[in-house]
């Protein structure tokens, strides 16, 4: 059960609070420094650069940034078999680094380089972990980095790992209770596994637990589910969102407002075709550059679609902060520009117990998209306007696009639908 009186803490409390526009001038500076490096040092980037025309003569800093191309993880894998282990993206001779981690599809990735990355140290201390804290590490140490990454950073911040890895909850349970863990790191989903065994194994897990605070990560966390953790467990639940090659790109703090982005990390919100920045409240692909100086990875796509929150922190801390992730851009619809995902529409409608089903359909007239939303409500309404226009304001204010709400009978919209079906013809 979490302690009214738990302190929360900044990693760095200066850097973290410093105004915008100074962190943004030392961002620049770093991109600057990279740049020039990576073309003296990187075998891989002078390759890339040199084919897509970069002329850093020219280059002024951050205003310039989409002259860089992006670099997709498939750029990565063709790179690393043609240019073993690492695609010629390192700064530095492969044997400097002290481990090389394994991804899915062999892809090959320096790890303990000498140059530390604090971005998931960052995220950790903004999520709640504290020094002294006894932390149960969940992710996988077999294999995949991620697990080291975190377990590294709990030894920046002085707090005390467990690494019992994935699986074997009742085990997981059992350290829990003997060991006072005051933390978690995992997934939530294997968080509400250890709940539920816990009270399978007759325990109440608020009230024996210790546990206070978790920091989760690698899967969506839907607020039901954030709600439902933290009514069982009795405990604060905070998401990071990191990937592995790039370290972590937002964290949430204590108000859980959007997703802080940490110090060193340039991370963008572009439109995938063109690689220019959206504007605040409008998705696009989450593009990313870390610095890291001896594999340094620049305008890394994730393929992961989120927009910018606006308005500042009351944490204090002066870091853009994306709202939330949307989900992956392969599950995305573009309408009008906008990516729409199911999951923005199963968030509008939580709010809705009078509604029964809910499909949007995306048609082509006269060269403009269309986006109607078919709603069955519980009860037949009729055709309730009052309900239709608010359902039609939602929609512009969760998408940022117009559309049309279409109120039909039950029975309508077939079992087992898509709620999105995209009925536009392309010659
Ligand atoms: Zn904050």
């Amino acid at each position: 059960m979490t302690d009214p009186d738990r302190p929360w803490r900044y990693l760095n409390q200066p850097a973290e609070t410093q105004p915008w526009p100074q962190r943004q001038q030392e961002v620049e500076r770093r991109l600057l420094e990279t740049l020039h490096m990576v073309m003296k040092r990187s075998r891989a980037y002078d390759q890339i650069y040199r084919q897509a025309g970069v002329d850093l003569t020219c280059f002024r800093g951050l205003e310039d940034l989409a002259r860089l191309p992006i670099i997709r993880m498939s750029d990565l894998v063709a790179r690393q078999e043609q240019d073993p282990p690492f695609g010629g993206f390192e700064t530095v001779p492969a044997g400097e680094f002290h481990r090389i981690y394994i991804n899915p599809g062999f892809l090959w990735q320096p790890g303990e380089s000498p140059y530390g990355d604090t971005s998931v140290a960052e995220a950790l201390c903004g999520g709640g972990i504290l020094a002294g804290d006894r932390v149960l590490n969940t992710f996988n140490y077999h294999l995949w980095p991620y697990a080291h990454m975190l377990d590294d950073s709990l030894k920046t911040i002085g707090a005390t790992v467990l690494p019992s890895g994935t699986g074997n909850a009742f085990m997981q349970v059992r350290i829990m209770q003997k060991l006072a863990v005051s933390a978690y790191m995992g997934t939530p989903s294997f968080l509400m596994t250890l709940a539920q065994r816990a009270e399978a194994m007759g325990l109440d897990p608020a009230a024996d637990l210790d546990l206070e605070v978790a920091v989760v990560g690698a899967e969506m966390l839907p607020e039901s589910l954030r709600q439902r953790l933290e009514g069982k467990l009795g405990i604060t639940v905070r998401q990071s969102y990191a990937t592995v090659y790039l370290g972590c790109l937002g964290y949430e703090c204590r108000q859980a407002n959007g997703l802080h982005v940490p110090q060193g990390m340039l991370v963008e919100v572009v439109d995938p075709q063109s690689g220019r920045p959206q504007p605040p409240g409008v998705a696009g692909e989450v593009v990313a550059s870390n610095f890291n100086p001896a594999f340094p990875m620049l305008r890394l796509a994730t393929g992961d679609l989120s927009l910018w929150a606006e308005g500042e922190c009351p944490c204090g801390r002066t870091s853009p902060r994306l709202k939330r992730i949307l989900g992956r851009m392969d599950q995305a619809v573009k309408v009008r520009g906008t990516f729409v995902l199911p999951s923005q529409l199963d968030e509008l409608f939580a709010s809705h117990p009078e509604v029964f089903k809910y499909q949007a359909e995306v048609s082509r007239h006269r060269d403009q998209d269309l986006l109607n939303l078919r709603v069955e409500f519980i009860e037949d309404v009729g055709d309730h306007v009052g309900l239709r226009r608010l359902l039609e304001r939602e929609l512009h204010e969760f998408l940022a696009i117009k559309g049309q709400v279409e109120v039909v009978p039950r029975g309508t919209i077939p079992d087992f639908h898509g709620n999105i079906v995209d009925r536009r013809k392309w010659d």
